[in-house]
């Protein structure tokens, strides 16, 4: 088996199984050798028309390739009026609840608003928060909010957050390489020294999840 990178921007030939990160307004996206994800990124609002990258979604989404909402989120840090931005994420949101994909997420310093968000449209579809870097409180209240975990190269290399590692369910991580360089085999090989298991046993628990979410009854041919 080898790894899953559920988050990328960049095409890497050593990965089997992955999920390319598409922006809306670079859709359509052609390729049906690659599994995808699409989304409004929140950085974009106001760059690019957001109601067409929303029909853009809409028309991938049925895609048999395309396994997520996303990356699509709320972010604190960026100007865009964040009302704006809640705006489009529950758009994004509907989409996604109404074709039954996973959200792939991208949120910095509102988790608060995340979670409310996800009570008040009691979606019952997976939220993966990517590339995951809270505390361990913002983690707990997180994993009791039934969110699933992508972490990458950030986290995974700094020592303070081996703990915050240990406390996410196996059942809810996943790994990434977003835009890094870092291979793939590189996340998973930092990841499994920090939980103390093989990278093997590592490869392993992420398939189940995989097959789990995505709805694989078995893992799909490798392209
Ligand atoms: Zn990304």
């Amino acid at each position: 088996m080898n790894e899953i990178d559920i988050h990328t921007h960049q095409v890497k030939s050593e990965v089997s199984i992955r999920i390319l990160n598409i922006f809306a307004q670079d859709l359509p996206f052609l390729n049906d050798k690659s599994y995808y994800s699409a989304g409004l990124h929140p950085w974009h609002i106001g760059q690019v028309d957001p109601e067409e990258c929303l029909e853009s979604i809409e028309q991938a989404v049925g895609q048999k390739n395309m396994l997520a909402v996303g990356e699509c989120g709320i972010d604190r840090l960026v100007s865009v009026d964040f009302a704006m931005q809640k705006f489009y994420f529950r758009k994004q949101i509907e989409i996604a609840k109404n074709h039954s994909k996973p959200l792939i997420i991208h949120c910095v310093r509102a988790f608060p608003e995340l979670m409310k968000i996800k009570k008040e449209t009691k979606s019952d579809i997976p939220w993966i928060i990517h590339g995951f870097h809270g505390n361990q409180q913002t983690a707990l209240q997180l994993i009791s909010h039934n969110f699933y975990f992508s972490v990458g190269q950030s986290f995974l290399t700094n020592q303070d957050k081996k703990e915050i590692l240990n406390l996410l369910p196996p059942d809810r991580l996943f790994l990434e390489t977003d835009d890094g360089n870092s291979s793939i085999r590189g996340i998973y090989s930092l990841a499994a020294q920090m939980l103390n298991i093989s990278h093997e046993n590592l490869i392993a628990i992420v398939h189940e999840n995989f097959k789990h979410l995505f709805g694989f009854e078995k893992m799909p041919i490798l392209i």
